[in-house]
C-alpha cells in the first residue's frame, strides 16, 4: 500500500472521481462525507464514514483509529448565487468547518492536505489567460470563503509546518468512461449538465444567461476541465507531498476557452438531438471570460490532462446521463 488518505466530500462529484484514483492507485481511503450534497451511489469503494467535518468528536476518532498521510478536502458549498443571499451558510460549511478539521489534523499531527479551490478566487480577470499570480480579488461570498481559507493554509505551513497543495479549479465536467459516477447535483446549475437535460428532454430548453459580452459570440468563456484530469492532478500533488514537496498553489484547467453556444453547439453534435434554447438575461456575477494557464502545474508536477477536447468531454458526461435515466 502507498499510504492511507483521508477524503472528505468523497461522496461528491469529484471527490467520487478521486476516491476511484487513489484506490486504483493503491491507497487506503476513508471518506469522510455528511451526504448532504453527497450520494451514498457515488461511492466507487473506500470507508464511508457518515459525518460532519465541524464535528471535532467525530474527527478525534477517525484520526484515533487511522494513520492518515494525507487529508484531500472536497466537502464544500458551491453555488455562486447561493452564497450571495447565504454568506453565513457558506462561511460557515466552507471556513469554519474547515477551520476545525486543521485543528484536528495539527492535534493529531497529520500535515499534509490538499485543498479544492476556485477559479473565483481571481474575481473579473485583468489578463487571460490567467495565471496564479493573478491578482485574488473575488467578487462573491463563495470565493471569499475558498480564498481565506488558501490564507489560513499559508498561515497553518508557517506555524506548524503544514505542507499543502491548493488546487484552483475551472470548469469542472465530464464523469468517468465507467458511466457509474458523475455530476448529480440538486437543483443542477451547471451548463454541461443543463445542457444534456435538455438535449433527452428533461427540460424543455436550456437558458443562456447574456448574449452581450465582449466575446465572440457575446456569450460568456469558460475553460472546461475532466473531472478525471481533475482526480489525477491530486494524485500527483499528492506523490509530491509525499516526497516533502513545499507548499504550492496550481490552477487546473485545460486551457482551453468556449463559449456557451459553443457548447450547446458540441453537445447538439455529440448528442445527435436539437436542443432547445432561449436567451435571458446575464446571471449575476459571471464574469466574461475565464481560461486558465496550467503551464505551472503542467512544469512543476507533469500534469497533462488527458481528456483534451470538448466534445470528449461532453461525451462522457452524456454517456453518464445515459445511465442515469434508466
Ligand atoms: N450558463 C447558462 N445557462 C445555464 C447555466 C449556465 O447560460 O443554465 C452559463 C453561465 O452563465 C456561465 C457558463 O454557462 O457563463 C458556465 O456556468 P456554470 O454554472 O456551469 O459554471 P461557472 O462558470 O458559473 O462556475
Amino acid at each position: 500500500k502507498n499510504g492511507t488518505i483521508l477524503v472528505v466530500g468523497g461522496a461528491g462529484y469529484i471527490g467520487s472521481h478521486m476516491v476511484r484514483q487513489l484506490l486504483a492507485a493503491r491507497y487506503d481511503v476513508v471518506i469522510l462525507d455528511n451526504l448532504s450534497t453527497g450520494n451514498r451511489k457515488l461511492v466507487p469503494g473506500g470507508e464511508l464514514v457518515p459525518g460532519s467535518l465541524g464535528d471535532a468528536e467525530v474527527l478525534d476518532r477517525l484520526f484515533a483509529g487511522h494513520d492518515f498521510d494525507a487529508v484531500m478536502h472536497f466537502a464544500a458549498f458551491s453555488q455562486v448565487g447561493q452564497s450571495v443571499n447565504q454568506p453565513l451558510v457558506y462561511y460557515r460549511n466552507n471556513l469554519a468547518e474547515t477551520l476545525t478539521l486543521l485543528e484536528a489534523m495539527v492535534r493529531h499531527d497529520v500535515r499534509r492536505f490538499i485543498f479544492s479551490s476556485t477559479a473565483a478566487v481571481y474575481g473579473e480577470p485583468t489578463a487571460i489567460p490567467i495565471t496564479e499570480d493573478h491578482p485574488c480579488l473575488p467578487t462573491n461570498p463563495y470565493g471569499n470563503t475558498k480564498l481565506a481559507v488558501e490564507r489560513l493554509l499559508a498561515d497553518c505551513d508557517a506555524a506548524y509546518g503544514l505542507k499543502h497543495t491548493v488546487l484552483r479549479y475551472f470548469n469542472a465536467a465530464g464523469a468517468d468512461d465507467a458511466g457509474d459516477i458523475g455530476e448529480l447535483h440538486d437543483p443542477e446549475t451547471h451548463l454541461i449538465p443543463i445542457v444534456l437535460q435538455a438535449a433527452s428532454g428533461l427540460i424543455d430548453h436550456i437558458r443562456v444567461f447574456g448574449t452581450d459580452y465582449a466575446t465572440t459570440d457575446g456569450t460568456c468563456v469558460r475553460d472546461y476541465v475532466h473531472v478525471n484530469d481533475l482526480a489525477r492532478a491530486h494524485l500527483l500533488a499528492l506523490d509530491a507531498l509525499m516526497q516533502g514537496a513545499d507548499s504550492a498553489t496550481y490552477n487546473l484547467g485545460s486551457s482551453n476557452g468556449y463559449s456557451v453556444n459553443e457548447v450547446i453547439a458540441a453537445a447538439r453534435s455529440v448528442t445527435g438531438k436539437e436542443i432547445p434554447v432561449v436567451t435571458g438575461p446575464r446571471r449575476p456575477g459571471d464574469p466574461a471570460i475565464l481560461v486558465a494557464s496550467s503551464e505551472k502545474i503542467k512544469h512543476a508536477l507533469g500534469w497533462k490532462p488527458a481528456y483534451a477536447s470538448l466534445r470528449t468531454i461532453i461525451r462522457t458526461a452524456w454517456n453518464w446521463h445515459l445511465k442515469q435515466a434508466h
